[in-house]
């Protein structure tokens, strides 16, 4: 078989990925092998390839900012055409548009493998194009009341927060435990109060894991949905 992925095996790889997703966060147990079975009598790739690319899909939801199912560590040797595939595929399945990111983080990241980089010319005069994107309308007061009782605290590291917004008010972000984008609910038991660092840490780091545990150990009135 040719080595290449085409749309239809990369689809239905990101469909499997997503009903374990869903199965994760149900609480139902689901075995990873049945998955990567089903795929390649489909397909006729082995086993250990869907696990691998499921791992991919990881890694791109990881630069989406997206949360990846556990037991499934990113692994980022993926090209960039066949990430932003992934990511259009994976929007597709919630029935979502969004701006397209990963394309250009892997630029990136390839671009930072070189040892001795030229100086870029850049671009006097940025292209810009369109979109339309899929935006959740957040209840003010939900938001409100989440940053007032944080107290200009972090609720993840519990540092203060590290400067004062325009309004003079300690710059603090609402982040949702379970994102909207995955169906999670606009309430306080679902939003946390986080510095930037803590807010970007939990959307793109490696130990995104651990710090959605701990706030869920840590701070009372969370609920895991
Ligand atoms: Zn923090
Ligand atoms: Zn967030």
């Amino acid at each position: 078989m040719n080595d290449e992925w085409n749309d239809e095996e990369l689809k239905a790889s990101v469909q499997a990925y997503v009903e374990m997703q869903r199965d994760e966060r149900l609480g139902q147990p689901f075995i990873k092998k049945h998955y990567y079975k089903r795929l390649a009598e489909v397909f006729g790739r082995s086993e250990k390839a869907y696990e691998y690319r499921m791992q991919n899909i990881s890694y791109v939801l990881a630069l989406m900012g997206r949360s990846w199912v556990t037991g499934l560590k990113p692994a980022r040797n993926i090209d960039g055409a066949v990430a932003a595939q992934i990511e259009k595929f994976l929007w597709e399945a919630q029935s979502q548009k969004a701006i397209p990111v990963v394309a250009f983080k892997i630029a990136v990241r390839d671009e930072l493998k070189q040892k001795t980089p030229a100086i870029p010319n850049g671009n006097a005069k940025p292209k810009s194009r369109r979109v339309t994107v899929t935006q959740f309308r957040c209840n003010a007061p939900v938001t409100a009341w989440v940053l007032q009782q944080a107290e200009g605290t972090c609720e993840c590291c519990e540092k203060a927060a590290p400067f004062k917004n325009v309004d003079g008010l300690p710059h603090l972000e609402l982040h949702y435990m379970r994102q909207l984008a995955d169906g999670g609910q606009d309430v306080i038991s679902n939003a946390v109060a986080l510095c930037p660092n803590c807010h970007r840490e939990i959307h793109h780091g490696a130990s995104a894991h651990a710090l959605v545990a701990w706030l869920y150990d840590n701070v009372g009135r969370l609920i895991p949905e």
